[in-house]
């Protein structure tokens, strides 16, 4: 059996014939919601084998991060961007947790699967009450199943909703990210390794207002793990 067929099982309200979340091919009973070939074709970045890859280098003289990566390569119209559509903003959070669960079993045996709790990003209650879920939320299942650690989606909490980055200068950028979020429940991450995860990293702005709240924890330390990150070609 296909190792990620048992998380079918999970999802019986899903009926059968339907197609691919990546290609939208039609898929056979008994086949992931990704198909062979997209999962064949992901576009990985195996930046978590390598010291000082370019996610990493976001937090560069920014924070103390043990460690960062990406799952894969966000390109623009590729399968990739069609998964997290299908995950943020077409009600299919499955997707997060099969990509969570594949990212996962890429991590196995490396310096992640060393942390002690996995916990997500998270929105901010009027976005997550809109979207219905937090996708990040099933990214954090789904790799905390397959790397068989515990994970806590409630510890941070987001103070405000993001607002758009993309034409603030950097000042601004740093005065919206600035306490944007707050644990809430330090108890579950003191003196912990924590596993901090987003779906797409792109300036780490976000990551790192989240991960410089969760590093005010006494004795906490903070990895960092994302599906996607843009493609550096
Ligand atoms: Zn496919």
């Amino acid at each position: 059996m296909h190792p990620f067929v048992r998380y079918i099982n999970d999802f019986t309200h899903l009926a059968f014939p339907f197609n691919c979340f990546g290609c939208h091919k039609a898929l056979e009973e008994g086949e992931l919601p990704i198909c062979d070939d997209c999962y064949g074709g992901m576009p990985l970045t195996k930046y978590w084998q390598h010291d000082e890859n370019a996610v990493e280098k976001l937090f560069w003289g920014k924070l103390p991060i043990e460690q960062a990566c990406a799952y894969c390569f966000f390109t623009k119209h590729g399968m990739v961007q069609e998964l997290m559509h299908q995950l943020k903003y077409n009600g299919k959070p499955i997707v997060g947790e099969l990509m969570g669960s594949f990212f996962g079993r890429q991590l196995l045996g490396t310096a992640y699967a060393d942390v002690d709790v996995i916990i997500p990003i998270p929105l901010h209650a009027s976005k997550q009450k809109k979207r219905g879920y937090n996708q990040c939320d099933f990214i954090v299942k789904g790799m905390a199943k397959e790397l068989g650690k515990s994970y806590n989606l409630t510890v941070v909490e987001r103070l405000r909703a993001n607002e758009t980055q993309t034409k603030k200068g950097v000042y601004e950028r740093w005065i919206n990210v600035k306490e944007l979020f707050k644990v809430v429940q330090p108890q579950f991450v003191n003196g912990k390794h924590v596993l901090l995860v987003d779906d797409v990293v792109t300036t780490g702005s976000t990551l790192e207002a989240c991960a410089d709240a969760l590093l005010q924890v006494p004795g906490t330390k903070v990895s960092i793990a994302t599906i996607a990150c843009p493609s550096p070609f």
